[in-house]
């Protein structure tokens, strides 16, 4: 990572007691706004001495129960819940989510493949360099809220980074059964270095992230469960030292967290055409290797049989294609199965 200090200014001071709700200043000239700012909204409760925790959401701007949900904390959340410091970051990526899209509309870069970051390069690059570099340094335990977005929807999940040692993974475990969504997903990110989980592995943080829903859309249910889950996290974490306050929604019944894996690229289904997916599953069924997926209708050819999608291998689906057109290349669909180890 680069030594070079980051452009970014703040009003907040990040040792000061009680709480304060501000922005990061990232200076950005561009056509419309010569020498404007791009003002990221940031919020810092912190009461004596004691753990610090770093929540965000807006990585991805179209993914919105975390964005929703760390909005909501910002107002409830009062320095006498905690002892220690909660950083919260509503929308990191501030541009991409007032869009409601993936990826910056300035730079055209997703954030989270924009790490270590820049502090000389693009807006995603410059905030991905100082999450890195001032916030990430400053936690003990870092929760990153993400959803399946406009391209997916998935079950609402905690995904489990593998770190590199075993009692760091044991404790990311114990925080996604603290989290408290019906699924854990031990996540293989095959050598991903630019994402913001690859720097926390690297700098051997705690740091623990979900899936919750998708599809461009808001489910109340997975709302529900990221409402909860963010103040069971905060105790797990060790600052939460009063109760809650009532949830706004009751949380979904679930049992203890099913824990699984996706064990390689048989996992995958991709679409093959440039078509209409219909799937043959639900969200949550399990399946067998060799089942049909889905079918692929080619409206331009009528006179073309729908193409079938299969299963590689079994076990339950955890994530399918959220808009009803797919391309060559798209997730169709994702099979996760048990943990052996
Ligand atoms: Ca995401």
């Amino acid at each position: 990572m680069s030594t070079q200090k980051s452009y970014i200014s703040t009003d907040i001071d990040f040792d000061r007691e009680g709480k304060q709700i501000g922005r990061l200043r990232l200076p950005y000239s561009r056509n419309t706004s010569g020498w404007g700012i791009i003002p990221i909204p940031i919020a810092v409760v912190r009461n004596g001495s004691g753990p610090t925790v770093l929540l965000t959401a807006g990585n991805h701007g179209d993914e919105y129960e975390g964005q929703i949900t760390l909005n909501t904390l910002i107002r409830t959340l009062e320095p006498r819940h905690i002892k220690g410091r909660v950083i919260i970051l509503p929308a990191m990526n501030y541009p991409a989510a007032m869009a409601g899209r993936r990826v910056s509309p300035f730079d055209g870069v997703n954030l989270n493949r924009a790490f270590p970051g820049d502090p000389d390069g693009t807006p995603s690059q410059q905030i991905a360099h100082y999450v890195a570099s001032v916030l990430v340094p400053m936690a003990d335990a870092i929760m990153d809220l993400h959803s399946g977005g406009y391209s997916m929807r998935m079950l609402p999940t905690a995904i489990i980074y593998r770190p590199s040692t075993p009692e760091l993974l044991e404790r990311v475990i114990g925080a996604a059964h603290a989290w408290g969504c019906p699924l854990g997903i031990l996540f293989d990110d095959l050598g991903e270095r630019r994402t913001f989980d690859a720097i926390c592995r690297d700098a051997g943080m705690l740091k623990l992230g979900t899936e919750l829903a998708g599809g461009g859309a808001v489910s109340v249910e997975a709302l529900a469960f990221a409402e909860t889950g963010i103040w069971n996290l905060l105790k797990y974490f060790g600052v939460l030292v009063a109760s809650p306050p009532a949830p706004r929604h009751p949380c979904p019944r679930s049992g203890p967290m099913r824990l699984t894996e996706i064990t390689g690229p048989e996992a995958y289904v991709y679409a093959t055409g440039h078509a209409i997916f219909e799937p043959a599953f639900g969200l949550g069924d399990e399946v067998a290797a060799g089942q049909v997926a889905g079918w692929q209708h080619y409206l331009d050819e009528i006179e073309r049989d729908p193409v079938p999608l299969h299963f590689h291998k079994g076990g339950l689906v955890a994530c399918t294609r959220g808009p009803g057109r797919i391309e060559p290349g798209d997730l169709a669909a994702l099979v996760v199965t048990d943990t052996t180890g």
